[in-house]
């Protein structure tokens, strides 16, 4: 079997077992597929003779592979879930020979990929892709991940000339619904000098930019009255909430900013007559400015405060992950092995200032620097997600180039 038919046939086993996450669900992990792959993961971490395999009450998985030459413990990091986007948790995925045009995902439901839609198709023309069946996302967000790790360590395995330090592997459950895994993990068990997460992204791109992230949430209880005897005496949660939100720049929301501009995101309410629930997401890059974020909406409450003295109002601000490159600057050890890595393989880098926050964000907060690199497919959360073989060998090549790289 070559390497391209290994990376597959353990993604297609990957992707077999159902492992959407639950937010609904308040336990870690929120489905039970991410514990059946965590284990058949330590199984198979056992046949390729790792140690310090465990597979912890958050279904996380651990493991190590000792070193057989001097370098950094470096960890290589993925998640177990994939994500819940309201299509089915099983997926069928196929590989079509790809000739250009538009794609059929599934003649009976007239499921298609649209050229037009997706031009990025193009450069993998003639080549194999993995395609869904039209009916669920492929997962290779981020099984595609599990298996690139899975097969450099059968390959380290099965040559044992091959020069490496130790490495230390992680699966994480429940990052698609807020980094969960990553911020439940045990860093005794993860001792690394520095670590990757492969997720997301074509090829090519490196992600070492995420943004700063937090949760506020906002409680306000009114006064209810009946409307007869209301005058002076009712204090409407709503419209209380209402003033709040109209003290912000109705330009620095998601809908109007790209790069690297942040924003204030009123995502969620609820209300009734007498509590409204206010939930807001702070996002910035920049670690000054989004500092600035959290403390311009905690003025802006003390002003409601002042206008509505007769409403209760509470505020709690949660910092929720941080920019990666709080920590570290592109020429430091761990970002710039996976520029010279893609340098000497050839493969063109796109630097990318994610707006958003891997698993490396959460580590990186925690102490932890992790870049991120692609994982080869596109069009994550969606039924087109695809994945072309090539780009996905070209993902494995990365890692096995950074493990060699690191023991110069
Ligand atoms: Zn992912």
């Amino acid at each position: 079997m070559n390497i391209e038919e290994t990376l597959t046939k353990r993604f297609l086993r990957y992707v077999a077992i159902p492992s959407q996450s639950d937010d609904s669900v308040k336990t870690i992990p929120t489905s039970e597929g991410q514990t059946t792959l965590a284990r058949l993961l330590a199984e198979e971490l056992k046949e390729l003779c790792l140690t310090d395999i465990s597979v912890d009450e958050h279904s996380v998985v651990y493991a190590t592979l000792q070193g057989n030459a001097e370098a950094p413990v470096i960890g290589f990091l993925a998640h177990l879930d994939t994500v819940n986007v309201s299509l089915s948790p099983k997926i069928s995925p196929q590989i079509i020979h790809y000739t250009g045009g538009d794609v059929v995902l599934n003649r009976e439901k007239n499921i298609v990929i649209k050229l037009s839609e997706h031009p990025e198709l193009e450069q993998f023309k003639d080549e194999d892709i993995i395609f869904t069946d039209g009916t669920s996302v492929l997962g290779a967000d981020d099984k595609s991940a599990i298996a690139n790790i899975m097969t450099m360590l059968e390959i380290l395995h099965n040559d044992p000339t091959i020069r490496h330090g130790t490495l230390r592997i992680a699966f994480v459950p429940d990052e698609e619904i807020g980094l969960c895994g990553s911020k439940v993990m045990d860093l005794d068990k993860f001792k690394v000098d520095f670590a990757y997460t492969i997720d997301c992204s074509g090829l090519g791109q490196v992600v070492y930019e995420t943004f700063n992230a937090g949760t506020v949430k906002i409680r306000i209880k009114g006064i209810s009255a009946h409307p007869m005897s209301a005058k002076n005496e009712l204090v409407n949660p709503m419209l209380v909430a209402h003033d709040l939100i109209s003290m912000f720049d109705r330009g620095q929301t998601p809908e109007h900013t790209e790069g690297r501009e942040g924003y204030w995101w009123f995502s969620q309410a609820s209300a009734d007559p007498l509590y409204c629930s206010l939930t807001m997401l702070i996002r910035d890059h920049d670690k000054k400015r989004y500092e600035w974020r959290k403390q311009f909406v905690k003025d802006a409450v003390d002003m409601l405060r002042k206008i509505h003295p007769r409403a209760e109002i509470d505020l709690d601000i949660q910092d929720v992950y941080e920019n990666i490159a709080n920590n570290v600057v592109r020429e430091d050890r761990p970002v710039a092995m996976i520029y010279q890595a893609l340098e000497e393989l050839g493969i063109e880098s796109v630097t990318y200032a994610m707006r958003g926050g891997t698993d490396g964000s959460q580590l990186s907060a925690r102490g932890i620097v992790t870049p991120n690199y692609f994982s080869g497919a596109f069009n994550f959360h969606s039924y087109a997600e695809f994945l072309p073989i090539s780009s996905f060998k070209n993902s494995l090549d990365v890692t096995l180039k950074l493990i060699e790289l690191s023991v110069r």
